[in-house]
């Protein structure tokens, strides 16, 4: 099937198509249309046009149609659950496309409901000192491939919530979903409130340094997010950037390995591996090294890989062929360099992109598998004895997303944890994200937050009134 744009509530069909595939069976499953310069103009043109009115709705207004989209993506569920099964891969059950579509749902009606009331910060006989908060104006959004209807959820939402409007531009990799989506959401919204343009990675490019934009929202690998931030400079576009992680987890000698396994399990292989906030390097105490390395492999051997369109599947495919290849040469290196692969560690048969869950024991920091982001079905796990040189060891990484710490105690659980640097830090679960709970990465995972009110003030600009 073709799918079109859509720009100013109206569907443009493109010339020119990309093939998107199914990493489960190489099939292609729909065609991508191939945005021309013109027609990102035309897109921003139509959302600096909606812009005028839209900003100007009430409140009240705003949020009822952030619950009509939330209404409206309930209703296509199922169908959107496929289109995203079918070019992802991730299965429809498990903690797949249900689930991602449950998810964007869930943030959706969250963000409906925040509100950004006028601050009053002095108000005496010297005089009244106001915060408003205003929209900035077109937004520009680029997402990754990895989530790809919640994260388009989770950049719309608060821009719309804000009184912005959007372009948004998803992944070459799995446009279709969100294609279907912003239709979706414009049976609900005045045109040009938001607008999808599908193309290559210029057309990010463009996008990102369009002068229309006024904000550009980015999810998606470091190396393109510093790109985004470069291009923002021209127009002094705000910015939030929420980039790539290499999360570590710490277990400590007092942990139960069989009451975390499910936990450090799921951390580490939601969507396989493929997550932003994924667990992505273990490090266990020696004292139950051994322990958990056997727990964690039993646990693996009972999940079922399939394709994802089969209702008995838990994982699927990785995503693309770029992955499927570096998740391969990681794997390679990291047996060079002496890694004790405990399961897994070779591709699984075609057709597709399949690699079961790798599980590497023995490595440390300065292996690849430890120091890069792998993004994909396989977990390094690294011995220590010294609590103090393992968060030293978590926190030498340029990455700075999330991290968790996992133990019968809470509390020194949390003594540990303040010590990561990172932008989120969990006890005893790893990478739960939730619509309340502001999301960003410190260091090179990223500026700014998502969700919650702090995540809808970057939507926003101040405007102080004093009389
Ligand atoms: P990517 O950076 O390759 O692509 C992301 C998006 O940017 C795609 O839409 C792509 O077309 C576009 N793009 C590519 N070049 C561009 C350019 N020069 N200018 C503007 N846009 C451009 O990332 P990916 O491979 O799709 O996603 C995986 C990465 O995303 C991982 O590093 C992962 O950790 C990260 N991620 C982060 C979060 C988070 O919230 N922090 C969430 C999901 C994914």
């Amino acid at each position: 099937m073709r799918y079109n744009l859509l720009i100013d509530g109206t569907q443009v069909p493109a010339d020119r198509f990309i093939d998107v595939i199914n990493p489960s069976s190489g099939e292609v499953v729909g065609h991508m249309p191939l945005a021309t310069t013109d027609d990102l103009d035309r897109a921003v043109a139509a959302a600096a046009q909606a812009f005028k009115s839209w900003s100007k709705r009430s409140d009240a207004d705003r949020a009822a149609a952030c619950r009509a989209i939330a209404e409206a993506i309930t209703a296509h569920g199922e169908e959107l659950a496929q289109i995203l099964t079918r070019e992802q891969g991730k299965p429809l059950n498990g903690l797949g496309s249900r689930f991602e579509i449950g998810g964007a749902v869930a943030w959706t009606r969250h963000t409906g409901e925040l509100a950004l009331p006028v601050e009053v910060l002095q108000d005496n006989e010297e005089g009244r000192v106001e915060l408003h908060r205003k929209p900035i104006g077109v937004v520009g959004s680029i997402t990754p491939w990895n989530w790809p209807v919640m994260i388009a959820c989770w950049h719309i939402i608060p821009a719309l919530r804000a009184g912005n409007t959007v372009v948004i531009k998803p992944s070459p990799l799995t446009p279709l979903s969100t294609l279907r989506l912003v239709e979706i959401i414009n049976q609900v919204l005045p045109p040009g409130v938001v607008n999808v343009v599908t193309g290559d990675n210029e057309l990010g490019a463009a996008l990102s340094a369009h002068p229309g934009i006024a904000k550009m929202t980015f999810t998606g690998s470091t190396e393109t997010g510093k790109k985004v931030m470069a291009s923002a400079v021209a127009t002094l576009k705000r910015l939030t950037l929420e980039l790539g992680g290499n999360d570590a987890g710490i277990v400590l000698p007092d942990a139960d390995p069989r009451a975390i396994v499910e936990g450090l399990f799921w951390g580490a292989f939601i969507n396989n591996g493929q997550t932003c906030a994924a667990l992505k390097r273990l490090y266990v105490h020696d004292s139950l090294y051994d322990e958990v390395c056997q727990a964690l492999v039993d646990y693996a051997g009972q999940i079922p890989i399939g394709d994802g369109l089969d209702e008995g599947s838990i994982l699927g495919p990785v995503q693309n062929a770029m992955q499927f290849a570096k998740v391969r040469e990681l794997v390679e290196d990291a047996r060079a360099q002496g890694g004790r692969i405990l399961t897994g560690g070779e591709p699984m048969p075609g057709p597709g992109y399949f690699y079961p869950i790798t599980l590497v024991a023995d490595l440390d920091n300065g292996t690849r598998l430890v120091d890069e982001e792998q993004f994909g079905p396989v977990l390094p796990i690294i011995r220590y004895s010294d609590i103090d040189e393992a968060i030293a060891k978590a926190n030498d990484n340029p990455a700075g997303l999330g991290g968790s710490v996992w133990s019968s105690d809470p509390e020194k659980a949390k003594h540990y944890a303040k010590q990561l640097e990172c932008g989120s830090v969990w006890i005893n679960k790893h990478g739960a994200i939730q619509p309340n709970a502001p999301f960003g990465g410190v260091k090179q995972s990223g500026i700014g937050v998502e969700f919650g009110v702090e995540g809808l003030k970057e939507f926003t600009v101040s405007q102080t009134v004093l009389s």
